[in-house]
Formats: C-alpha cells, sequence, structure tokens
C-alpha cells in the first residue's frame, strides 16, 4: 500500500520534521519487486529507509519512501566452527545481536546496542570497539532499485571500509538491501583492546570472559554515554573520525602534543574527531535547538524543535572549524537528504 503525504519525524531518530510524498512499508521482498517494477513509479526518486537511525532531512522527500520492515531469522547452514544465518532487512540489529547471544553465536557481541536494521548495517559496514560488520558478513541479497533485478553482493563485492560500501559510493541509492547473511563463530575470538571496553569488563569483575559480558560491558557503556534517542533527538556520531597522513599527523603533534591517535591501513593516523571538535570549543554548545551533547562531542542533537536544515548549519560550522584550526577534513557520517 502506498500512503501520502506521511510525516517523517516518528521514522528519524534526529526527530526532524520533514514529510514524504509517497511513503510505503515493505514486509515481503516480493511486494519490493512489485513496487520498483510497477510502470508510474519508475519515474518518481525513491529512498530506501531503515529505522532512519543515520539519516537527516534537510527536506520533504518529493518522492517514494520505501520502509525496510522484512522479518526473519533463518539459520541456513552450519559446520564445525560456524553457523550462517540468513536475516530479513528489517530485523532490529541489537534484537538480532540477543538472539545470538541466546544461541551462542559469537561475534557481533561488540556490535551490541547499536541502533537501526540488519539491512542498513552493510551501508556503512557498522563498527563498534574494534569490531565491524564485516568481520562476520557473508554476503547480501539486493533489488536493482531501477528495475527491481535481484542480486546477490558477496563479500568482495560491496568493498567494505571503514564506515563505509559500494552502498555509499559507486552504488548509492542504486539498490534496496532485502537480506543479510552472516557467518557467526561456535567458539568466541575476544576482541577487548578498546580502553574503555577493557576498564569496564574488570569493573564488572568479570573472571571468565564470554560473549555475554563483553555485550553487557558494551551496553553499560554505550547506555551511559550515548544519548537515548527516544528522550533526545540524534543520530550517533555525526561525523567519522578523519584518516590523515603520516606526515601531516607529525606536523599536528608538534603543535598538539596531547593529540590522541590510532594507527589507520597503510601506515595513516586516526584522529578522533571527537576531540578535534571539543578542541575548537563546540562541545555542550547550541545553536538554537541544534546542538552539540555535553557528554559527546561527535553526537550532534535536536534538543525539540530544530530543523534538519539547523542540524546542518551546525555541522557545517563545525567542520569549518576543524578545518581551520586543524587543517583537517572531517566527513558526515550521517546520511543527508
Ligand atoms: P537508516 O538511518 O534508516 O538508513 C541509513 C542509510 O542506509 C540511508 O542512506 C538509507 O537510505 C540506507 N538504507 C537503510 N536500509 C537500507 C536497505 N535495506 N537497503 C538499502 N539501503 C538502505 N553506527 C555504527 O556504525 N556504529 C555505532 O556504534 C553506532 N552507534 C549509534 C548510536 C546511536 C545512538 C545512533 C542514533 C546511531 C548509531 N549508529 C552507529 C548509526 C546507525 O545506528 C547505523 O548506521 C545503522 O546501521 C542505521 O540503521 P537504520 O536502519 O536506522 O538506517
Ligand atoms: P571512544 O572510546 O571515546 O574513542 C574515541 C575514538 O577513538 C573512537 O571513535 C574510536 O574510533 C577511537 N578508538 C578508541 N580506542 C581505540 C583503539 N584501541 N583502537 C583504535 N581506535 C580507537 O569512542 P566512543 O565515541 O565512546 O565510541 C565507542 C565505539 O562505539 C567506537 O568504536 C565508535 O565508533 C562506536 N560508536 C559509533 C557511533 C556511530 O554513530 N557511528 C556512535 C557511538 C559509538 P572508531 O570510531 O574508529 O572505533
Amino acid at each position: 500500500m502506498i500512503q501520502e503525504y506521511i510525516d517523517l519525524q516518528p521514522y528519524n531518530t534526529f526527530g526532524i520534521k520533514a514529510s514524504a510524498r509517497f511513503f510505503s512499508q515493505i514486509q515481503r521482498p516480493e511486494d519490493l519487486q512489485k513496487l520498483l517494477t510497477t510502470a508510474e513509479l519508475r519515474p518518481i526518486p525513491k529512498l530506501i529507509l531503515g529505522e532512519g537511525s543515520n539519516i537527516l532531512f534537510t527536506q520533504d522527500f518529493p518522492g517514494l519512501i520505501i520502509k525496510m520492515e522484512i522479518p526473519g531469522i533463518r539459520k541456513i547452514a552450519e559446520d564445525e566452527r560456524h553457523i550462517w544465518l540468513e536475516i530479513g532487512a528489517g530485523e532490529n540489529w541489537h534484537q538480532v545481536v540477543l538472539y545470538c547471544l541466546q544461541q551462542n553465536y559469537a561475534g557481533i557481541e561488540n556490535l551490541s546496542l547499536i541502533p537501526g536494521t540488519v539491512g542498513a548495517a552493510p551501508m556503512q559496514n557498522i563498527g563498534a570497539y574494534g569490531i565491524e560488520l564485516e568481520k562476520v558478513f557473508e554476503s547480501l541479497i539486493a533489488v536493482r532499485i531501477s528495475d527491481g533485478e535481484v542480486q546477490q553482493f558477496k563479500h568482495q563485492d560491496c568493498h567494505f571500509g571503514y564506515r563505509n560500501s559500494v552502498f555509499k559510493t559507486h552504488l548509492k541509492h542504486q539498490y534496496a538491501i532485502t537480506s543479510v547473511t552472516l557467518r557467526l563463530n561456535k567458539t568466541p575470538e575476544f576482541s577487548v583492546d578498546y580502553g574503555m571496553l577493557q576498564t569496564t569488563l574488570q569493573q564488572m569483575q568479570v573472571q571468565s570472559l564470554s560473549i555475554r559480558a563483553v555485550s553487557d560491558a558494551v551496553i553499560k557503556i554505550r547506555s551511559e554515554k550515548l544519548p537515548d534517542p527516544r528522550k533526545i533527538g540524534n543520530a550517533g556520531s555525526f561525523f567519522k573520525n578523519p584518516v590523515i597522513a603520516q606526515e601531516h599527523f607529525q606536523h599536528l603533534q608538534l603543535q598538539f602534543p596531547d593529540i590522541p591517535h590510532y594507527p589507520a591501513e597503510d601506515r595513516a593516523v586516526k584522529i578522533p574527531a571527537a576531540w578535534l571538535i571539543e578542541q575548537c570549543g563546540w562541545k555542550g554548545r547550541s545553536m538554537g535547538h541544534a546542538g552539540v551533547h555535553a557528554q559527546h562531542a561527535l553526537v550532534l542533537v535536536n534538543y525539540g524543535q530544530a530543523s534538519g536544515q539547523a542540524i546542518k548549519q551546525l555541522a557545517d560550522e563545525i567542520r569549518a572549524s576543524v578545518q581551520e584550526k586543524f587543517a583537517v577534513e572531517i566527513n558526515p557520517e550521517v546520511n543527508i537528504y
């Protein structure tokens, strides 16, 4: 069913007021194909929506918003070491993590409490506490938006990178992901190097490490540190952490000896964007109803009535001041429409 003039405020975690000219909720892949092959709908611009936790609407959407609600978790294969799960794009990511904990399937415990759907997870190769989706990703099924053609993408087809994939670059807006297959481990390979995770596990006095303990620690940190979008509108980290060349980093380190940094691929250096933003004096500041969260400088928030344009303007000013002070470009992680 296609609805018209739908208010998008309940469908984005920033809580931004915007409307969709047309809106359809999809529970079955065949309904999606039917929609995409309907001749009258072909020329209309389309946007695929999950739970709206990584989106900023800066205007009304003039076309058709397709909200992915395809359910289902199905075990499709197993060997001595692994289990393969095929999961509908509309499943909530954290519910899948909880399901895996219950079944004792390891691999995604570090990714506990990330908001959003399974279908959106490959878009930016979701990641947290040293683990990215690509570590457990096997393949996905997607439907081409232009003609409804169904296609499988294996790991190498997705070109996963740091908060990136082919679906955010040269195949942007071209596919609707309908299911994702994950390869989970029967025996956990723990990754608990992130400082906060280690400290929290110690504080919790965890004697023997388990996937449940890692998940509990991640949930504890996240619940204490990140604003809950149900209480205060936000889309998590607004910017990606910049990755800069070694030479540029050395130059910055001379000027700012305390600059935090982590090694990245190809001898590059990752700088926490939150630190850069804080150094520019933005932490806790507001411009009208748009603000920078007081506990987390990377999270832009809607204190109530902020428009998408107001959040975007704040983001632009933050980017400009980081560029001016550090000569570092920070780019949005959030998808801006
Ligand atoms: P949406 O916001 O609905 O969509 C995001 C993008 O994906 C849009 O461009 C949309 O068009 C596209 N899209 C969505 N579904 C599909 C589909 N089925 N097929 C094709 N395209 C699709 N992210 C992390 O990586 N790590 C974190 O730790 C993390 N923490 C967060 C904490 C908070 C409090 C919040 C609010 C967000 C956080 N995020 C994090 C960002 C967000 O949770 C993820 O990006 C998530 O995958 C978005 O899912 P969604 O269903 O809400 O996607
Ligand atoms: P944090 O622990 O305060 O650390 C700040 C940044 O430094 C992180 O973003 C992280 O980069 C990097 N970092 C910290 N320890 C590291 C290590 N041992 N090795 C490499 N990099 C390290 O971060 P936080 O903001 O509270 O977030 C914790 C984790 O959850 C991070 O992985 C973060 O990406 C994720 N998170 C993501 C979102 C989102 O919306 N995307 C929102 C909240 C949290 P990375 O970001 O590259 O990991």
